[in-house]
This record gives structure tokens, sequence and C-alpha cells, in this order.
């Protein structure tokens, strides 16, 4: 369930008609429901009721200040992937004791400024990344909290470029080396070893994955407690999948997820943290675009879309299909016909959709891409000097720029010419 309905003909996002926001800011934009950010991670926290945990949102989903700072005032943590993601957190106001830095290439200048600024916890990813951030923090005088990113060497069943939890991919310690690994970690200084983490991928669609790498996890930490290591927090990633048509089967719920946690990691007594992402904003948010033309061709016909790859790059990416909307309903019954969907970039692969049964539309009319909001707006790109689109946040009947779009100059300013031009 989301906040995108329809009223009287209308798309409304909560109490707000899309084109209201559209005569607004013009199109293309991003559009995200306060109502459906804040359900959506009730649904975790909920989930984990009865265990001490945190859910900490993975801000790369979807990382404007103002949604961080919705999720953060509704109790959530962030998991951030690169200093850049940090500094934007702390800029939200979400305090250093609740983000928690993974990824497999932090720099010592990123070490450096998360543990200046106050961490949570570092999931390491190599020995290398561990020798840096001891390094750092004895410089620094400081303790860096750390769990250890295992790779469980599961299949996560989703996308290849979205699979992270086998051991041909670049993530994590094979588990196999864990006693070792955390051995090393143990014996530096500057490092006090807290728990294990793990992720092993995105959009999974099943609970078996899971629950096969956290009853590895489950093993791992009475191994690891048993080779006298203070094993009392358990990071155990995202990638809880989303339902991207109406049609298709639905992914697990977020309570049958927090149930198999229970089940599998329950009788350890560990903290949990969970790092959902795409759950929270996947269906949080909307694409909306304008018909500029359509476009009779040879043997199909195209809608030619003000918004395009650049802006939401899933389906050219990952071959993502989004389901696409007329903005104002169609009337009961009206012949749908197929169109190719793209956008006006110079490559074959900005086409949204190929063959997608739509209702009449004619230029200026607006369209929505569901399930948008996450990996849609942080993936986007000014590729074809084509501005970033703003990004509005509604909450009830009130909606709000949170990110303008920046005019041409501000974009064309950006570039330097060098003195022998
Ligand atoms: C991408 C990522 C997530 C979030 O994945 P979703 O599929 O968006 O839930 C969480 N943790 C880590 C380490 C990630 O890389």
């Amino acid at each position: 369930m989301d906040h995108f309905l329809y009223r009287d003909g209308a798309l409304f996002a909560e109490d707000v008609p899309i084109s209201e926001i559209a005569a607004a800011v013009g199109t293309p934009f991003y559009v995200y429901s306060t109502a459906t950010l804040q359900r959506h991670f009730k649904l975790f926290d909920d989930a984990l009721d009865g265990t001490d945990h945190l859910v900490c949102y993975a801000m790369k989903a979807a990382s404007n200040q103002a949604i961080l700072k919705t999720l953060a005032q509704a109790g959530a943590g962030m998991d951030v992937v690169s200093g850049g993601e940090y500094l934007r957190a702390k800029a939200a106001g979400v305090p250093g004791d609740k983000i928690v830095f993974s990824g497999v290439g932090k720099t010592a200048d990123e070490i450096r400024t998360a543990l200046t600024g106050g961490i949570r916890q570092f999931n390491v990813e190599s020995e290398p990344e561990m020798q840096v951030i001891n390094a750092v923090a004895l410089d620094l005088g400081k303790v860096a909290p750390i769990t250890i990113r295992v790779n469980p060497d599961v299949d996560a069943k989703t996308h290849a470029k979205i699979a992270t939890g086998k051991s041909e991919n670049k993530f994590g310690i094979p588990i196999s080396r864990a006693s070792e690994v955390y051995a090393l970690a143990a014996s530096l200084p500057g490092l006090e070893v807290i728990g294990i983490d793990v992720h092993i991928g995105s959009q999974l669609t099943e609970l078996e994955p899971f629950e096969l790498a956290y009853t590895k996890v489950a093993e791992l930490t009475e191994r690891l407690r048993s080779e006298g290591h203070n094993i009392r927090r358990l990071d155990l990633g995202g990638g809880l999948g989303i339902p991207y048509t109406r049609s298709n089967d639905a992914p697990p719920l977020p309570v049958e997820y927090g149930a198999m946690i229970q089940k599998t990691l329950g009788h350890l007594g560990c903290e949990i943290e969970i790092e959902p992402g795409r759950l929270i904003a996947g269906n949080a948010g909307l694409m909306v675009s304008s018909v500029i033309y359509v476009k009779s061709g040879e043997d199909r016909d195209f809608l030619i879309l003000d918004g395009a790859m650049n802006d939401l790059i899933r389906p050219a990416m990952y071959e993502a299909h989004h389901d696409i909307v007329a903005v104002e309903e169609p009337a009961a019954g009206v012949e749908q016909r197929p169109y190719d969907i793209v956008g006006p970039v110079c490559e074959t692969g900005d086409t949204f959709a190929r063959q997608r049964n739509m209702p009449p539309l004619k230029s200026g009319d607006l369209i929505a891409f569901r399930s948008a909001g996450a990996y849609g707006a942080v993936m986007s790109s000014e590729y074809n000097t084509r501005p970033l689109i703003p990004e509005v946040l509604v909450n009830g009947d009130q909606f709000a720029v949170i990110r303008e779009r920046p005019s041409f100059d501000e974009i064309i300013n950006r570039d330097t010419i060098p003195g022998w031009l």
C-alpha cells in the first residue's frame, strides 16, 4: 500500500494532486510521500519489537536530507557507504552514534571524518581496511567499534548487478576465514570488535537466502564467542524486495522477515541491526514526467517523455520494470494501446518500457513512474546537460521542494576553462 491513489479521476500524493505539483515545479520531478516513508520504517521497527534493535535506513536508496530527517524523527539510524553520505546524515541531524559505515572501499579520509564526528560502528570488509581503521583510530587517540562483514556464499536469487553474497563478489571476507580475521582484529589496539555484519544483496523476493545466511551467522556467533570474542551486535544488512508491479507475487513482508530473524538469531541475545533501503523508499516515491510527443513509427508508436535515463536509470541499468500510469485516471473501459515509452537522450538504452499498454495520451499529458523512490534521484546525472530534476516531499495536504532544479547557468558555470584556451 502507498499513498499515491486516484481521487475523482486524478492521481494524488497523499492529499495533494500531482497536477498541482507539476504546475508549481514543472516536469520531470520526483515526489515522495511522508506517510509512506514513516509507515515503511514502522513496519521494520515493529517487526523487531521485543528485540533490542536499530533500523538503520540505507540512505544510498534516497538520500535527500528531508527524507533522512523524516526517518530519523521516526527513530531510524542511518547506514552510510561514503564520507559524503556520512556528512549528509550529520547535516540532517542524525547523531554519530546512530550512523553505521558500510562499504568495501572506505578511504583513510572517510574513516577519519567518521571517527572525528562519531560513529556507531564500521562494517569492515577486508584486512587492509581493518589496518587502516586501526591506524587512523590510534592516530586520533580513539578506539573504533567494528563488525566484520562476512560473505556467507549464498545465492540471493536477484539481479546479478545487485547480488553481493556469493564468494565471487567483492564484498566481505569469506566466512571460512572468519576466525583468523577476527583474531587479527582483536589484536589491534585501535579496534573494538563488537559484532558480525552480513548483506547478501538487494531486491530479494524470498526469505530463504536470508535464512541461509543468518543461520550461518548464528553458527559463526557461537564459534567466535567460543574463541573469546564478545559478539553482541549482529548487522543483518538490507535487501528485502518490493513489489514493482501490482500483479506479480508480493515479496515477503517485513513482519515475516522479522519473525525469521527472531527464529534464527533470537536465542543469541544480540542487539540486531537491519539496513533496509529500497523497501522504505521505493514505493514512497514517483517520478512524474510529461509527454513531449506521440510519435508513430513504422511498426510501433512511441511516447517521447521529458524524463530520461539520466533521471531514472533503473530500466537501462537493471532491465527494471516500473509501472507507468497516466496522472489523469483513464475512463473505465477506455481502449489501451501499446507504446514504447522513451526519453529524449540519444541512446537506444533510453527506453523505459517496450510495448506497454497505455490509455490515449497526447503532448503535455502527465504520466507517473511508480516505485521510483529508491535508486531513482540518487542515481541521476546531468548526461546530455539535462538538469538534475527537482525532488518534492508531500506531507498531508502540504508539499515542499526539497531539492531545486539547477539553472542552466549553474550547470554550465561549474566548468572552468584553463588559461591557455
Ligand atoms: C545497498 C545496501 C543496503 C540496502 O539494500 P536495499 O536493497 O536497498 O534494502 C544495505 N546495506 C548495505 C551494506 C548495502 O550495500
